[in-house]
């Protein structure tokens, strides 16, 4: 209690007002932070400039007291700036963990995926052999990815539920906390709902938008059912221009590549081995393909 009994002594109001006043005084100097505080910098402060900086100290002693709701999501430090001391309110770490989730969130559009995907954390992924070698991929490209924007992405093929989505949602929201913007698109719905964007132009907009974010994810692409518009109009449009502007592009498939080139051969009504090799060379050149293998973790 050392340093604080110049300042009690000093109060102003010892006389003039009652004792609520000089009681309340003792309070508030004698909060143990605002104690520390005082005790921290005695040498530069003086009665005057606690008396005059009462009020500051006192909103600092609520503000322990009681959680104000205006202020929820900060916390108040003292600070010394010249013959006064004044509140700063500082972001509290649970403030800012939730704003950095809020941000990740807001950078990852995802296109006909449930919504769940947002929280999945690579660091929650385990490692299991049959991911290893995908996990190691992908953090080979992330740590190229944080030096230039333009490495080249992963086709990671295999079973159903071995976890390629699950993958792919741990590396979208790494590069969004990177500030980056991605779209992370389930190619089959996607292909199936194009039709309600006929009567409009926002097909073209969504195309656009898709061909130039700076991360694409084509989740499930083998699974779609094409029609030679869907395929030459949509999915090379957006493949192409990915290309052109070598913007990061990965893939999750049940198909080999190998097996995608057959699926591209094939529309609704004709065969078309020409227009699926082309479509199967930008492929080739936007992702190295990997095998991603392991149990079934959907049941
Ligand atoms: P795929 O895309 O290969 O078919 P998913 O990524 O959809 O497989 O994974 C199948 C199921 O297993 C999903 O419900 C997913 O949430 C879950 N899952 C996948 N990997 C993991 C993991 N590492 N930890 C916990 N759950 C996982
Ligand atoms: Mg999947």
């Amino acid at each position: 209690m050392q340093p604080i009994n110049k300042f009690l002594a000093h109060g102003n109001a010892t006389k003039a007002q009652g004792h609520d006043n000089e009681n309340l005084r003792k309070q508030i100097l004698n909060n143990p932070k605002i104690h520390e505080f005082i005790s921290q910098y005695q040498d530069r402060l003086t009665p005057e400039i606690i008396n005059n900086s009462l009020s500051s100290l006192y909103e600092y002693y609520l503000s322990q007291e009681h959680d104000d709701p205006v202020t929820s999501g900060y916390r108040p430090e003292l600070i010394l700036s010249g013959q006064a001391i004044t509140l700063k309110y500082v972001p509290k770490e649970s403030k800012l963990e939730k704003d950095r989730e809020q941000s990740i969130k807001k950078n990852v559009r995802l296109i006909n995926l449930p919504f769940a995907l947002h929280d999945v954390r690579l660091s929650q992924v385990e490692m299991a052999p049959g991911r290893a070698p995908a996990i190691a991929d992908i953090q080979t490209f992330l740590v190229n990815y944080s030096k230039n924007h333009h490495p080249q992405g992963l086709y990671l093929s295999g079973d159903f539920g071995v976890g390629k989505t699950y993958l792919l949602a741990g590396l979208a929201n790494t590069v969004a906390a990177m500030n980056r913007q991605v779209i992370f698109l389930h190619l089959p719905t996607f292909i199936a709902n194009l039709s309600s964007h006929f009567n409009d132009n926002s097909l073209a907009d969504e195309v656009q938008r898709i061909a130039q974010c700076d991360l694409l994810i084509i989740d499930d692409i083998g699974a779609e059912t094409l029609s030679q518009w869907s395929r030459d109009e949509v999915l090379a449009v957006i493949l192409q221009a990915r290309m052109d502007n070598v913007l990061p592009t990965f893939f999750s498939s049940n198909m080999a590549m190998e097996e995608l080139k057959e699926h591209f051969k094939e529309t609704r009504n004709a065969i078309d081995p020409v227009k699926a090799a082309r479509l199967m060379e930008r492929v080739h050149f936007l992702a190295k393909e990997i095998v991603v293998s392991g149990p079934n973790r959907r049941n």
